[in-house]
């Protein structure tokens, strides 16, 4: 019954393995950037209320308590906010023990709502947003065809931040294959410095099929970065990632796709976080790594 509720393919952030899952819209608004493949089969869609209802009716049979709930697709923000407001007072109803929920965000979808708006969706509890920056450097985002510049990345955030959400940000390393990448990594520290997220992931590029990066990969003219290439990059992120020291980042760089394990908060831990990338360059621990995931895959199997 499960599988006729949900429209496949279903994605959440890991953060959010143990949450229930609510999709309100199906695919992406933006569809276009070169490095996603996530919802290239489905035509973005705006569910109507009483199919959402009805789905919340049965998860709610299921379900005897969750404490979280994540709204997916990929940017259910973009719903009109009378709507939305309709649906989380419907979930706050049927699910009262619910203590956070969170979506996926985009720049636009936020720059298009006002304080007011977000005001209300917050006293209604979404408490987290997730925003892809993917990069703080403008020639990058053009270039992966994210249809944001950095300054609409920041101001939404900003402008999130301000009306209490807590974000969670993730940038790509490798995003640009194996061109020089100072402009993305220095710019992207500089920008997380600006916005300040509670939570910053780097995850590194996968080359997904059928994404404009494998088209381009398979006639040569994007070559994946390597290892080290991509950990120098994650480097010089968190190098230029300068924020008082009464602020706190809690930094994740762990998800399948990376080479090496890394968490800690920011300032507090940045220089361990350096120290651990220099002790694994300088002892060909991503080379060899890299080679072991040629040879079972990146999960191991
Ligand atoms: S990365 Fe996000 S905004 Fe870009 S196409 Fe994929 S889901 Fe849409």
């Amino acid at each position: 019954m499960i599988d006729s509720v949900y429209n496949y393919p279903l994605y959440r952030p890991p953060s959010e393995a143990y949450s229930l899952i609510i999709q309100i819209t199906l695919g992406c608004s933006h569809n276009k950037c070169t490095f996603c493949n996530m919802y290239k089969g489905k035509q973005f869609t705006i569910k109507p209320f009483d199919q959402i209802k009805s789905e919340i009716d049965f998860f709610r049979k299921q379900i005897n308590f969750i404490d979280k709930i994540f709204l997916a697709d990929g940017d259910a923000l973009i719903m009109k906010t009378e709507d939305l407001v309709k649906i989380l007072k419907y979930i706050n109803l049927k699910f009262p023990e619910v203590k956070r929920i969170s979506l996926y965000a985009s720049p636009r979808s936020i720059l298009l709502k006002t304080e007011e708006e977000l005001k209300q969706i917050r006293e209604l509890g979404v408490s987290l947003v997730y925003i892809g920056l993917e990069s703080g450097d403008n020639e990058t985002l053009k270039e992966i065809k994210k249809g944001a510049t950095v300054e609409e990345i920041t101001e939404a955030s900003l402008k999130m931040k301000k009306m209490g959400f807590q974000l969670s940000i993730t940038v790509i390393a490798g995003i640009l294959g194996n061109k020089d990448s100072t402009n993305h990594a220095v710019n992207t520290g500089k920008v997380i410095s600006k916005i300040i997220p509670e939570y910053l992931g780097i995850l590194c590029l996968v080359v997904h099929p059928e994404t404009d990066i494998d088209i381009r990969c398979k006639k040569g003219e994007f070559i994946e970065a390597s290892g080290d290439q991509i950990m120098e990059e994650i480097k010089m992120i968190i190098e230029n990632i300068n924020i008082p020291e009464n602020e706190k980042i809690i930094f994740r760089s762990n998800h399948a796709s990376n080479y090496l394990n890394l968490r800690g908060n920011l300032p507090e831990d940045k220089e361990e976080l350096l120290e651990e990338i220099n002790y694994a360059l300088s002892n060909d621990y991503i080379r060899k790594r890299n080679e072991k995931y040629l040879k079972y895959g990146r999960n191991g199997f």
